[in-house]
């Protein structure tokens, strides 16, 4: 774990680094009246990948759209709290803004134009960008360095590619706007352990060479806190644990709830009701 820019210290006035990403205790609420989120606090430094965790319905989609911006049009806003970008308050930014200002967000579930074909995928959001005809192609060609999987489907309409090929090409339209932050939501969604591992090595690649910081929703917690910095425990709308991922990773409880390893050492299915009562009692605030 590196501790690049921290970001992770206190929120209290007394840290001299500002965090790249700073929501202070924001609630979310959706049509005026779902609370989706119920006083979240996390930060994200420059440079770092943190990691939001937790099952389903817990609020992290909700908090990386809270960021992107994308929250207004789903009839969603940040109702308390603060949300600041390099310290400038973001509560009045729309999404356009957001992204002009490098903050993109790859939706879950891998949408893509699935008619068009991986290369015109990667053109439509390069022309969104407005990035110079003649700088296209280097563009595309760095895309395809990091993805070389999807140099050799480039003609492919995107629709005909795999579930990971699919991640590729959002992940690379993301890339393409030359972003300073990625919102990533939910990368291992439903693609084979394989194919998940040579996905986060591009991810964790990335992070590197191109000191873009990454904000990563997962709900595979075990290959999310291998590649992350930092990491926040996120249930009913609330974080309930965070730490810095090497010592989420050694922690007990998120262990038996979240890797599926028991005292003993031993692997169990993730899941049962007895663990998410288990799961409630222990992180019940
Ligand atoms: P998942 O992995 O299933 O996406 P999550 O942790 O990302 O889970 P959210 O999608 O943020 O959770 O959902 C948090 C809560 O907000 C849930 O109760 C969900 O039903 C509700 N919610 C999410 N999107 C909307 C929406 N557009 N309108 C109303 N309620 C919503």
């Amino acid at each position: 774990m590196s501790d690049k820019a921290s970001g992770h210290e206190p929120v209290d006035g007394t840290s001299t680094v500002t965090p790249l990403i700073q929501a202070t205790n924001i609630e979310v609420v959706y049509n005026s009246i779902i609370l989706a989120v119920r006083g979240i606090t996390i930060q994200l430094g420059k440079g770092q990948t943190v990691a939001l965790l937790g099952p389903n319905g817990a609020g992290k989609t909700t908090t990386l759209k809270a960021i992107s911006r994308l929250i207004t049009p789903e009839g969603g806003e940040v109702s308390k709290g603060e949300l600041t970008y390099k310290g400038e308050s973001m509560l009045a930014w729309d999404a356009y803004k957001a992204v002009k200002r490098g903050i993109v967000q790859v939706l879950e579930g891998r949408q893509v134009f699935p008619t068009l074909t991986v290369e015109q995928n990667l053109l439509v959001a390069a022309y969104s960008n407005k990035i110079r005809r003649s700088n296209i192609k280097s563009a595309l060609e760095k895309i395809f360095e990091y993805f070389p999987r999807l140099k050799g489907r480039r003609n492919t309409r995107a629709g005909y590619t795999s579930g990971g090929e699919q991640q590729m090409l959002a992940i690379g339209r993301a890339l393409i706007l030359e972003p300073k932050v990625i919102l990533l939501d939910e990368p291992s969604m439903g693609l084979a352990p394989l194919v998940v591992e040579e996905i986060f090595e591009i991810i964790g690649d990335l992070s590197q060479k191109e000191s873009v910081s990454i904000l990563l929703a997962e709900q595979n917690a075990s290959i999310a806190l291998r590649y992350a910095d930092y990491g926040y425990v996120i249930e009913t709308g609330r974080v309930v644990m965070s730490g810095p991922a090497a010592t989420l990773r050694e922690d007990d409880n998120v262990k038996a709830m979240y890797l599926g390893i028991d005292e003993s050492g031993l692997r169990q299915e993730f899941g049962a009701d007895t663990r998410r009562k288990e799961r409630a009692d222990v992180f019940a605030m």
